[in-house]
């Protein structure tokens, strides 16, 4: 890592090179392949691409631009083979400009460079890196960051501090890292991101075995990048912060650990809460739960040693986690009865479960620089397209169905694949169609398999509603009995509590789970008044439905923490409070665009909504404004001292 840069020359001849081209994706490797040899004459202006979400695999290239542009591939691929693979050069500004303006088309380049580029990281880990150290702005001063949770954006952010040489320490619950990846291993478990962008900018993988890989393969991401990188030896694993409170003189934050050692106490100048929002299991409470004899269990804590084949099984909740492992307990239940309460949409995703093709894996591991490449056009095509299919239109007609002309579309096409799906079964269709606008829930992928899934014999999908557990079963609302051996919680996570069940105490002893009650805000989702020097990873209102991944908002996070150390330690300060009037200010603004998204305006149930009935989860702008509010720390958003 970063892969791009060790690649095997290129030793294949002409009609193996022609194979692999056929899985290329081509807008990319054009681009690669100017890169390579310095001639952009290959970018020819009938081969731009439209890079939105709409136009899908190969930004909508006719068969004519494909037959062209493989051509075009094939001729450069070959020159650059018989040249000897020579290391490009390293380009200028300007021909990186001219690469990303050919794929990401007519957008205001200006604004997006910078953005554009640091996700491109043709630099690797150098790219995005702090552009000071600590050795130099603050030497002598004793200062240590605290972070806790080693998953995802706790890794993220070491990495991050160990770059500026900023002493730190994480403190992770379990023993070993990558959080959510580490928790969650029912069958099924993947990524519904597709993977080459589902990563760090600063730690890309050319070799994923699948376009969405499986859980394995995501925690052994995760494994090496904190062995690559040398950052388990700052790990303390099996250690739990219990409670945390700021010492305002001393500028400083006490946390009380509960370890293999018991409990102790840790100082540190700043900290980081890297703790993420979905992983406490939701149990829900529903009436006889206790009574019920057979084994049951939460999908995040799955349970391996109970035998689920031959099994009558109970599934209740049809959610992201569901969804995944709904088929594979179908092919081993004698019974399987999955409990619907709402229909998810389901995003049409044919190459959800496949390995990433031969030729494709064969181009981004010899093809220097085109899995970079390749990350970046998913990045593109991943990201804002979509979001102005989410935007609520004044008066449009009924919000049960669709919020604007273009979200209307979406349902359009979504209902025709429930339809081709469920063929005659109508009673399926019924029942699996969604009553409320796209993308106001998260949706769930699919290559075909749910729908074929509960087609299967010995399959049902109940939407009567569940009255009560039983000893034996579960009573359904139309008072049916249906006898289980075991049942199966995908019911989600409680992600409105942030935090929880830590105790965390800010200035002048106010307690956090007071003042938020249960309405988590923060500034940028970072920081919030009264709890200088606490800064939140995937805190409120960082959490994307339909653009980007959330690997984004964790390094966008980062940078911004960073830029906060940054200012502690060059400013010889102690701590920084964030302005309750920026905060309130900002969270207003961020309330009144969420009103007008499709989850903020759709009265479904969404985890996204806390009980307040405010949405606390998401980001409702671009990744463009998330990633320019958190460049630096603006002059006033802060008290300093
Ligand atoms: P979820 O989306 O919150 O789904 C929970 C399911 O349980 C819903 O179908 C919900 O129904 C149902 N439910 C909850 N309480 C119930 C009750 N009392 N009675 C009946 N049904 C009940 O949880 P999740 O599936 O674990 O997914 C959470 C999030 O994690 C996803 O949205 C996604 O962001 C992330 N995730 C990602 C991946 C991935 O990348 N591969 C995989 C899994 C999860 P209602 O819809 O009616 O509330």
């Amino acid at each position: 890592m970063p892969a791009s840069h060790r690649t095997p020359p290129i030793d294949a001849d002409e009609a193996t090179l022609r194979t692999h081209l056929e899985h290329a994706e081509l807008p990319a490797l054009l681009v690669t392949l100017a890169h390579l040899t310095g001639d952009d004459a290959i970018l020819r202006d009938e081969l731009r691409p439209d890079g939105s979400f709409m136009a899908g695999p190969q930004g909508g290239y006719s068969e004519h631009q494909l037959s062209v542009a493989r051509k075009l591939c094939l001729d450069a691929l070959s020159r650059y083979r018989d040249a000897g693979c020579p290391p490009p050069t390293r380009p200028t500004e300007t021909q990186i400009r001219g690469w990303l303006g050919f794929l990401v088309g007519d957008i205001d380049l200006e604004s997006y460079l910078p953005l554009l580029l640091s996700e491109l990281a043709l630099d690797g880990p150098a790219a995005r890196a702090p552009q000071w150290r600590k050795a130099e702005v603050a030497p002598d001063r004793d200062f240590r960051v605290a972070i806790i949770g080693a998953g995802m954006s706790g890794l993220a952010a070491a990495f991050r501090l160990q770059q500026a040489g900023v002493p730190f320490v994480i403190f992770e619950k379990s023993d070993d890292v990558a959080g959510t990846w580490h928790d969650n291993v029912y069958p099924g478990c993947r990524v519904d991101v597709p993977n080459h962008f589902y990563s760090y900018s600063f730690a890309q993988k050319a070799d994923w075995p699948q376009i969405f890989s499986t859980q394995d393969a995501l925690l052994d991401y995760f494994r090496q990048c904190a062995d690559e990188f040398d950052l388990r030896r700052h790990v303390r694993f099996a250690t739990e912060v219990t409670e945390a409170v700021f010492d305002e003189e001393a500028g400083s934050w006490t946390l009380a650990l509960r370890g293999p050692d018991g409990a102790e106490s840790f100082e540190a100048q700043a900290l980081i809460s890297a703790v993420g929002q979905l992983n406490r299991p939701n149990m829900p409470e529903i009436e006889g739960m206790e009574s019920f004899e057979g084994p049951s269990f939460h999908s995040a804590r799955w349970q391996h040693d109970v035998p689920l084949e031959g099994k009558r099984v109970a599934i209740i909740g049809t959610g992201a986690s569901a969804c995944q492992f709904i088929p594979r307990v179908a092919d081993v239940a004698s019974e399987l009865t999955v409990f619907q309460r709402t229909a998810p949409w389901l995003l049409p995703t044919p190459e959800y479960h496949d390995p990433v093709p031969e030729g494709l894996q064969w181009l981004f591991t010899h093809v220097p620089f085109y899995a970079a490449w390749y990350r970046f056009w998913l990045f593109w095509t991943g990201s804002e397209g979509l979001l102005g299919s989410v935007v609520v239109e004044d008066d449009w007609g009924d919000p049960k169905r669709s919020v604007s002309e273009a979200n209307d579309l979406v349902r359009v096409m979504l209902t025709e694949y429930l339809a081709e799906q469920c063929g005659d079964d109508k009673d399926l269709l019924e029942k699996m169609t969604p009553d409320y606008p796209p993308f106001s829930k998260r949706f769930v992928r699919d290559n075909g398999i749910l729908p074929a899934t509960y087609q299967r014999d010995h399959v049902s999908l109940d939407t009567a509603g569940i009255e009560r557990i039983t000893p034996s079963g579960i009573r359904t609302a139309d008072g049916r009995e249906i006898e289980v051996d075991v049942i199966l919680y995908g019911t989600g996570f409680t992600a409105s509590d942030f935090l929880m069940p830590m105790k965390i105490v800010g200035r002048g002893g106010c307690e956090l789970h007071d003042v938020w009650d249960g309405d988590a805000r923060a500034y940028l989702g970072i920081t919030l008044p009264h709890f200088p020097n606490l800064f939140l990873m995937y805190g409120p209102n960082t959490n994307i439905v339909v653009n980007g991944s959330i690997i984004y908002f964790s390094e966008c996070e980062v940078d911004y923490i960073l830029a906060c150390v940054r200012k502690l330690l060059g400013g010889g300060h102690k701590a920084m409070d964030c302005r309750p009037e920026v905060h309130d200010a900002y969270n207003e603004r961020i309330d009144a665009e969420n009103l007008r998204k499709a989850w903020g305006a759709a009265t479904v149930n969404t985890w996204y909504r806390n009980r307040h009935g405010r949405i606390s989860q998401n980001w409702p702008y671009t990744l463009l404004a998330y990633y320019q509010q958190t460049r630096e720390v603006a002059e006033g958003d802060y008290e300093i001292w």
